[in-house]
């Protein structure tokens, strides 16, 4: 089908022209050059045993554009000027409802005046500082005999070789060809967009002559939310009610992103326990770029058990009858009575840590809050 891979190299490396339609064909036929292997295999069963035998990865078209071409595609990539990063603050209701945020940006712009040229075109001169090099030399005696050369940037000309002298320099840049401006950009958060999210301008980092303007990147930084997580999709937030509602039922108020009420009820019957998880459909983030489909409101319970002696103790009896039964435990003599206590670790880290130094820290009485009786 192709009639040599190797002739269609040789007549490429010759003549430096190729068309897009034949650089599969070329970069297949630097795959198998390169591949020792394939290289065995295309000699024995043509393309078809190549193709069969799986093409992988290897070097990627662009490789052989560069092989041929020098490197073109990075010295383009030196062409462009720094992408600029910045950081957006904002809030979940915005990630909600979307919004629109103005951006002002201080940014070197191609100087009005002079166009970028610095001065009076046909006024540039050579450096008298540094003789067009743009590098000064300087030469210090640091010891009998020995000398030091110190090379560095031209002050005059800022390295470049060349200057305007003072009457024709541009009096709005200073001959420095670009300009200090702000900028507004007007930066749209979608719906559903995500913490971490890039919204690039392209071209709008700093102008300078002879260089394609690099990007500006804003990066999307989500403030915590009092109420809410957000995990994805899904809006999480804890809702603590009290131990009769949990075993009563209850109503409760939500206020969403978007300034609703949300009126969630557990009806007479049901029974919410510690760390249960619900969910309500539809009330989530919206989908970024389906901002009509939505994810759900999780809600995680909290459940707030009355304090202590709430109930005086002979009314008791009167509840214990309400509540389901509970277990009855068979005493017997071999059985330890032991006390139940708070835990508190860090008493129990001194205690531990004072049977190795014990002078300090006055007399020890290990476990006192604890003893068995
Ligand atoms: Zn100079
Ligand atoms: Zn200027």
């Amino acid at each position: 089908m192709m009639g040599s891979i190797y002739a269609c190299i040789i007549k490429i490396s010759n003549i430096r022209i190729f068309f897009i339609s034949q650089f599969k064909l070329i970069s297949q036929a630097y795959e198998v050059l390169s591949d020792p292997k394939k290289r065995d295999l295309y000699d024995q069963g043509g393309e078809q045993a190549i193709k069969e035998g799986g093409m992988s990865g290897g070097g990627s078209p662009m490789d052989i554009f560069n092989m041929f071409f020098g490197g073109g595609g990075r010295m383009q990539r030196e062409r462009r000027g720094k992408n600029v990063v910045h950081q957006l603050g904002v809030t979940l209701e915005e990630l909600y409802n979307g919004s629109t945020r103005k951006l002002g940006l201080q940014k070197n712009v191609i100087c009005e005046k002079c166009d970028g040229y610095g001065g009076k075109k046909g006024s540039i001169e050579k450096c008298s500082t540094c003789k067009g090099r743009g590098v000064q030399v300087q030469v210090q005696q640091i010891g009998p005999g020995m000398i030091q050369q110190i090379q560095s940037m031209c002050s005059d000309c800022q390295g470049q070789g060349e200057r305007f002298n003072s009457k024709d320099r541009c009096k709005n840049c200073n001959g420095h060809k670009v300009e200090r401006k702000k900028k507004i950009l007007e930066v749209h958060i979608d719906k559903g967009m995500k913490d971490g999210q890039k919204i690039t301008f392209h071209g709008e980092g700093d102008q300078e002559p002879g260089l394609e303007p690099g990007d500006v990147i804003i990066v999307l930084d989500l403030k915590e939310h009092p109420v809410f997580q957000r995990k994805n999709e899904n809006l999480i937030m804890k809702m603590k009610i009290k131990l009769v509602e949990a075993l009563c039922g209850f109503k409760k108020t939500v206020c969403t992103l978007d300034n609703r009420l949300l009126l969630i009820q557990s009806p007479p019957g049901k029974v919410i326990k510690p760390n249960d998880v619900k969910c309500i459909h539809n009330e989530g983030m919206p989908v970024y770029r389906h901002p009509f489909e939505k994810g759900l409101l999780i809600v995680q319970f909290e459940i707030e058990f009355p304090d202590k002696h709430w109930l005086p103790e002979h009314m008791l009896p009167d509840l214990e009858r309400l509540l389901p039964v509970r277990d009855h435990v068979m005493m017997s003599d071999d059985m330890e009575e032991v006390d139940l206590c708070e835990v508190d670790y860090e008493r129990q880290k001194r205690n531990y840590s004072g049977e190795a130094y014990d002078e300090d820290e006055g007399p020890r009485h290990s476990g006192v809050q604890c003893q068995t009786q």
